[in-house]
């Protein structure tokens, strides 16, 4: 029998971290692949509404926090009448998106990858409507991301900038005096940061007791510290039930999360930060018999196939974390599986940052998680405060600890607070990945003097053998 001829090998719909990587990894193993997006860039969330413009106001507001704030006198760099200009703020950071958007229509274009304009939905099996236009493919990836979660009695609008959500609040036009944060989550904390540093009071109202849920215990204890001294007001085990918005201000209506007395708190901005949901609506799945789970996701296994025969799907829309870096791998593995080649995706070694100053990082398993698996564990701590390079640059907040086998000694977990850490993760996750014991961290040689070490010296403390403490 002739086989099937298709308009294309591969098509991906969504051109985020996912997808992009996914259709360039594709074409460069020699299929002919078309990516549908109905964004008008490039890049998805990460690049034009995530990743990227967050991380370029983390940066510029550190600076502006270092200068204001009279840290660089200390060491001898005076400044004077330092001003914020918030515009070229918003336009450097507009700049970083422009550029990196641009970047992956040049790779597009550079692997032959055509970029179907428009939104994408399923007309029956193999075939495809991007807009107006509707195409054939062999095999279909589903990689269309998340969006915002609403919090029901909450109206977001970002236009009007004082109901926003992280897209509204990376794009706000003026300093808030007073931002109430819906969410002691990632965003809620990078994103209030930002704020904070520019010169707004900001309030956390998380509805669990502590901030970061799914981080280390201990972090997150740590972590609740660390800002609250910085001059976040938080407000734990907190319910929000309602926002009024009347002549530029919102009054918010707050209830303890265990039920109790109603409170009353006002603001002029309000980030409502509370997760993201899977994009499967407009999809038209049942057109391919496709369902979401309960969750909203799309179940896949270890290959990413999906439950129908020629799809598959990766990154948000799938379960995991939420995170630009597995999306990208598991858009890799899944060109490689459709090319017939072995794509593998380590879900158990997925490092997560929060770039705030210091950062915040982990990888692996928690030391809850751990001993609720079952594990008898051994954990190692070294405190930033002993490293001689933190303590050289006056930058001694946090500690790093380390999770491993009491049995085995094999790393199960390392959780970092530090100003870099975000970078010192790198080693463990690699470490990790090449099945680790906590004395091969130890022995290995680590260069001095930086952050790193503490690495080094939480594994050695695994042992209760650390030098510099
Ligand atoms: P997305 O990036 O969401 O891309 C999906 C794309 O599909 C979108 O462009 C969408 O327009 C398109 N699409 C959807 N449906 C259709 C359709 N029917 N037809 C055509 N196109 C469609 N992660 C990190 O790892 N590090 C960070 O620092 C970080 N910071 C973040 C900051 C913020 C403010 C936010 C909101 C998120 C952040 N994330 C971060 C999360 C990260 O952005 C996501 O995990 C990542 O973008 C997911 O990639 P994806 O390819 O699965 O989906
Ligand atoms: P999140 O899941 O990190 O945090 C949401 C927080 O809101 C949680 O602490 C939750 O307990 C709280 N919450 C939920 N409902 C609430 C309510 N009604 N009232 C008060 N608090 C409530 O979600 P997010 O911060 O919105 O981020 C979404 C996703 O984007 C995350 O999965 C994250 O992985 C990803 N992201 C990653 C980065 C990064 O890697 N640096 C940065 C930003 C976003």
């Amino acid at each position: 029998m002739a086989e099937q001829s298709y308009d294309y090998d591969v098509l991906v719909i969504g051109a985020g971290p996912g997808g992009y990587v996914a259709a360039i990894r594709a074409a460069q193993l020699g299929l002919k692949v078309a990516c549908a997006e109905s964004r008008e860039t490039l890049g998805g969330t990460c690049l034009n509404v995530g990743c990227i413009p967050s991380k370029a106001l983390l940066h510029g507001s550190e600076l502006f926090e270092e200068a204001h704030e009279g840290t660089l006198a200390s060491w001898g760099v005076k400044t004077a009448g330092v001003e914020l200009d918030l515009a070229t703020m918003m336009a450097g950071k507009d700049e970083a998106v422009k550029g990196l958007t641009g970047g992956i229509e040049f790779l597009f274009k550079k692997n032959k990858v055509t970029w179907l304009k428009g939104r994408a939905a399923f007309d029956g099996p193999h075939r495809v409507t991007v807009g107006d236009q509707t195409v054939t493919a062999r095999d279909i990836v589903i990689a269309t991301g998340s969006s915002v979660t609403s919090l029901p009695g909450v109206t977001v609008d970002n236009a009007g900038g004082v109901v926003v959500d992280s897209t509204g609040a990376l794009a706000l036009g003026r300093v808030p005096q007073h931002l109430v944060v819906i969410g002691g989550g990632v965003i809620g904390l990078e994103l209030g940061s930002v704020w904070r540093r520019l010169g707004a009071k900001v309030t956390v109202v998380e509805f669990l007791d502590q901030l970061l849920p799914g981080m280390d215990g201990e972090i997150r204890k740590e972590a609740g510290k660390i800002f609250a001294k910085q001059g976040m007001a938080l407000m734990l085990s907190t319910k929000v039930t309602g926002v009024a918005v009347e002549g530029g201000k919102a009054t918010l209506a707050l209830e303890p999360a265990a039920g109790g007395e109603r409170q009353v708190l006002e603001a002029d901005c309000v980030l409502v930060a509370i997760g993201r949901r899977p994009n499967t609506e407009g999809l038209n799945l049942p057109a391919i018999g496709l369902e979401p789970n309960a969750r909203g996701q799309i179940e896949t296994d270890h290959e990413f196939r999906t439950a129908v025969d020629g799809v598959w799907a990766i990154g948000d829309v799938i379960p995991g974390p939420m995170l630009a870096h597995k999306a990208e791998d598991e858009g890799i593995a899944v060109a490689e599986n459709i090319a017939g080649q072995t794509g593998i995706v380590n879900h158990a070694v997925i490092p997560s940052v929060v770039y705030t100053m210091p950062e915040i990082a982990g990888v692996g398993l928690t030391e809850e998680a751990a001993k609720e698996g079952g594990r008898a564990v051994k954990v190692g701590k070294f405190p930033m405060l002993a490293n001689s390079r933190a303590k050289t640059n006056r930058d001694t907040v946090g500690f790093v600890k380390v999770v491993a086998d009491a049995g085995t000694d094999r790393v199960l977990g390392v959780w970092i607070i530090s100003s870099l850490a975000g970078t010192m993760i790198a080693q463990a996750a690699q470490a990790m990945e090449f099945g680790a014991t906590s004395e091969d961290i130890a022995y290995t040689c680590h260069a001095h003097p930086t952050h790193s070490e503490a690495l080094k010296e939480a594994a050695m403390a695994v042992q209760g053998k650390p030098i510099h403490i």
